[in-house]
């Protein structure tokens, strides 16, 4: 089981399932949400999220038709990613855990637009 929270820990949650692959993802969206070079995300079952509190301060984002980016909207911790139409499954955000994740990051994603300012 792993545990997490956003920043300002208004939301907390738990993962009660295998993480069966984690990813970095490069693209300009990733980029922009985080406001970092990446959006790391681990890839787990949609049924074993469970949101164990502050559920009513988080807020959803379309950031592209069939794509929902889910974040605290106390303090804008970005804590989840899923598709529509694979709603079984669902990313969660590698950085928001409090449980260390032990295993390394599995894919990269959208690596054409890794930033050059990187050490
Ligand atoms: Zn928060
Ligand atoms: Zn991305």
């Amino acid at each position: 089981m792993y545990s997490g929270s956003c920043l300002c820990g208004a939301v907390r949650y738990e993962i009660h399932g295998d993480i069966d692959r984690t990813s970095i993802c490069w693209c300009t969206m990733c980029q922009k949400q985080h406001g970092a070079a990446n959006g790391p995300y681990a890839n787990v079952a949609s049924s074993a999220l469970r949101i164990t509190g502050g559920a009513d301060a988080i807020t959803r984002y379309a950031s592209s038709p069939g794509v929902e980016r889910a974040f605290c909207g106390v303090c804008g911790a970005n804590l989840t990613w899923q598709m529509a139409e694979h709603s079984d499954r669902i990313a969660v955000t590698l950085g928001t855990f409090d449980t260390p994740y032990e295993g390394l990051v599995t894919d990269e994603l959208h690596t054409d637009s890794k930033p050059g300012w990187l050490p």
